[in-house]
């Protein structure tokens, strides 16, 4: 299927933003894998910035030729992306995760001083939620942000781990409670936290798996300071913050994990049509086209229930009527680029396991990230079940 949801503007938006990736990111992706080159991740930010593309989902500031921009139109840009580079993809995912809660809840001075140069690409975001004592269970986070009415400023203490983009955003959406009730959902704040801000380290990055290029590491609030008008919607009212902005990076991972998907399956397809075996070529045979057919079916119901979930919200629904939708697409999306990246592999034989032949072994790294950020296959799957089984509390 080929973007049957999307009408003749988006499809128009998509070539686009091909154009733009093969000028600007398909030459740096070498450097960003192999070298894990980050001034590569600046320059197509950057690139993405001045095209407008950060801006899709904000339609008062974007100016650009879409008359319509919103999720719809970011998710291709992410799908788009991650056909070439996931690594690259989460950084921009990030920065827009990022933009969300200040474009929503910032003051207008924070969201000009912060948001507009996120936007321009000119800037880089990170969300601080994980800890190492909790990470679905983002309700129970032990960081402390408290306010100082002497200095009149909030004071963070606490500690985040696998925060994307740690050490070289500009900008910090920290999570942290601001009231003890029993209940973390009732007393939890956001806050936009500079990288210049006294009392913020970042004590190491990881390495990981795959998403080479994509730096991710912890985050330290150690009496971290921060002006009063920092603070990010009301005062205890980071919950709802917290699940809006995950609808929305669901959908956005929808993008991701079919871009991954995508790519992994022309790399099967244009292998199994040309490579022969027992004097037929590969996909020919019995057991290779049923792994095509269940890769093709899976990556069709992942662009049905992405951009299903894009255009609900772009129609206007969100919260809690969206987080089913957004959940399904998030879990099918994520679960599907594994599975193609696997079976991609398996039918390359020994060329999908090295760099020599393509990149199909990277593929392979980088996809198995998805199905654990963004929150859990289990828990997405929590949130499906909690719509479909409304008569019952069913608890994690
Ligand atoms: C590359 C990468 C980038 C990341 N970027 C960010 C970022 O920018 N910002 C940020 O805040 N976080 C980030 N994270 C953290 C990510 O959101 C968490 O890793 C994720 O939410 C899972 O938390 P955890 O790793 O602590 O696993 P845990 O919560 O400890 O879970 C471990 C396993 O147990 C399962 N599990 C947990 N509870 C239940 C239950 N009740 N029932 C059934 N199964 C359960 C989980 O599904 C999982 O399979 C990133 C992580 C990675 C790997």
């Amino acid at each position: 299927m080929k973007d049957f949801l999307l009408d003749a503007a988006d499809r128009a938006f998509r070539a686009e933003v091909r154009d733009v990736l093969q000028r600007e990111l398909a030459p740096r992706m070498a450097d960003i894998e192999e070298r894990q080159d980050w001034s590569a991740v600046r320059h197509v930010v950057r690139a993405l910035g001045e095209a407008g593309y950060l801006r899709l989902m904000f339609p008062d500031l974007y100016q650009g030729p879409l008359v319509q921009p919103g999720l719809t139109h970011a998710t291709i840009l992410s799908e788009e992306a991650s056909y070439l580079n996931y690594a690259f993809e989460t950084t921009i995912a990030t920065a827009l995760s990022c933009a969300y809660p200040l474009y929503h809840f910032a003051s207008e001075p924070v969201r000009d001083r912060y948001l507009l140069p996120i936007l321009d690409g000119t800037a880089v975001g990170a969300i601080c939620v994980t800890e190492p004592n909790t990470g679905s269970d983002s309700a129970g986070m032990e960081t402390r942000i408290e306010f100082d009415a002497r200095t009149n400023e909030w004071v963070i203490n606490g500690f985040k781990r696998y925060i994307s983009n740690a050490s070289v955003a500009d900008v910090y959406i920290a999570y942290g409670l601001t009231r003890d009730t029993g209940k973390p959902q009732d007393g939890m704040t956001a806050i936009a936290v500079p990288a210049t801000a006294p009392g913020i380290r970042f004590p190491r990055n990881y390495t990981f798996m795959g998403r080479r290029g994509c730096i991710v590491g912890e985050v330290e609030f150690d009496d971290c300071r921060v002006p009063a008008d920092h603070l990010l919607g009301e005062r205890d009212g980071g919950f709802r913050i917290m699940l809006r902005m995950f609808n929305f990076e669901r959908a956005i991972l929808g993008g991701s994990g079919l871009g991954v998907a995508r790519s992994a399956f022309d790399i099967a397809t244009a292998h199994a049509q040309h490579r022969r075996a027992f004097g037929q070529y590969l996909g020919c045979k019995e057991l290779i086209w049923d792994k095509v057919a269940r890769m093709s079916w899976r990556i069709d119901s992942t662009e049905l229930l992405t951009y299903r979930a894009t255009k609900m919200y772009d129609s206007g629904i969100d919260g809690k009527a969206l987080m089913k939708e957004a959940a399904m697409a998030k879990l099918v999306a994520t679960e599907t680029a594994n599975f193609c990246a696997n079976e991609t592999v398996q039918i390359l034989g020994g060329d999908g396991l090295t760099k020599e032949y393509g990149r199909a072994e990277q593929i392979y790294r980088d996809a198995r990230a998805l199905t654990i950020v963004g929150g859990t296959s289990e828990m997405a799957k929590y949130l499906i079940a909690c719509r479909d089984l409304p008569d019952i509390r069913i608890g994690l």
